[in-house]
């Protein structure tokens, strides 16, 4: 009989579930919004979902051999705490793992989602052989994850791959963490609306102004990523700029992964990845002619190839936790 796992992804709107086999092939997965009234609807959520996947894999819970839950940080992976999630309507503290056990009748392993993303692409994704590399994942925040030498990094607190959070311009914009200028502020999908509001109240009247006002119903401050891509697609104004800044900043945040951990392979995905080489082309160039060449020589930066990084990645850190793996 075959090894089975399951792997959940929790967000802040929604959890996935997935189970699947040892070699990361998904046998059923599935999808429902996130109850975060209350500590104990959450993880009946939690087990619900698993249970439903489960149930169109033709498999028990009790069945799998382990589970892994991938979660917003910051959280506690070894005792399998929840600490102070940003996003799920003030819950803390709580912990995961050891009623999740209980409930499914199998060991529960947690992680941060962005690092179960990056082990999931790295195994059975886009990063598959490579020992060294990164993961982006670009939407409405920046995360990553970063599996050096074969094994994800978390630093000496736990805490390390924060990309998002990197300052790269102390007295840029406001960022969701409180401090100025980081990644995120400057190129995830809310700085993308961010920057296209700025420059939709400037734009005069005239056919561009006419396309933004139909594609919004009239309301331009509802602008989003997808409208920037949307209009650069079409080539009306201020969709081309706005696509070259994010991507420009993309690529520097980019170059300065690459100065400091040399990987062979980045690894994107998130939403805005989905815009493709029309974003990464334009991000790679830029990261290439900042970092050093020597440095660059056999380095690829790729799109995520897993329909669901986060849920699938969580099934890995349970395979991988049962070997005995960090
Ligand atoms: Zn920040």
């Amino acid at each position: 009989m075959k090894r089975l796992y399951g792997g959940i992804d929790l967000g802040g709107s929604k959890i996935e579930s997935v189970v699947c086999d040892e070699e990361g092939r998904v046998l059923a997965s599935e999808r429902r919004p996130t109850p975060v009234e209350s500590a104990g609807a959450l993880l009946e959520g939690l087990a619900a979902s698993l249970r439903a996947a489960c149930a169109t894999a033709g498999a028990r819970p009790e069945e799998l051999e382990g589970v892994g839950l991938g979660a917003p940080g910051p959280l506690d992976a070894g005792s399998g705490l929840l600490l102070e999630p940003p996003n799920l309507g003030g819950l803390r503290d709580l912990p995961l793992a050891e009623p999740l056990a209980r409930m499914l009748g199998a060991p529960c392993f947690l992680e941060n989602d962005a690092n179960a993303a990056a082990l999931g692409e790295f195994t059975f994704g886009a990063g598959r052989g490579v020992r060294d590399g990164v993961y982006i994942t670009l939407s409405t925040g920046i995360g990553g994850g970063l599996v050096l030498d074969g094994r994800l990094y978390r630093g000496a607190s736990g805490t390390a791959g924060e990309v998002g959070h990197m300052i790269l311009e102390p007295e840029g914009p406001l960022c969701g963490c409180g401090r100025r200028g980081c990644w995120e502020a400057l190129a995830s999908g809310l700085a993308l609306a961010r920057e296209a509001r700025a420059a939709l109240e400037r734009l005069p009247a005239g056919p561009e102004r006419e396309w933004w006002l139909a594609r919004l119903s009239g309301r331009l401050e509802a602008v989003t990523a997808r409208d920037v891509f949307a209009a650069e697609a079409a080539g009306v104004a201020p969709g081309p700029e706005l696509v070259e800044r994010e991507a420009g900043w993309v690529g520097v945040g980019m170059a300065n992964l690459i100065q400091l951990l040399a990987p062979r392979r980045i690894v994107v995905g998130g939403g805005l990845s989905r815009a493709g080489e029309r974003l990464l082309g334009r991000a790679r160039a830029r990261a290439l002619e900042l970092a050093f060449a020597s440095a660059t020589r056999e380095l690829e930066i790729v799109p995520a190839e897993l329909e669901a990084p986060g849920a699938v990645g969580a099934a890995v850190v349970a395979m991988r936790r049962l070997r005995g793996e960090a």
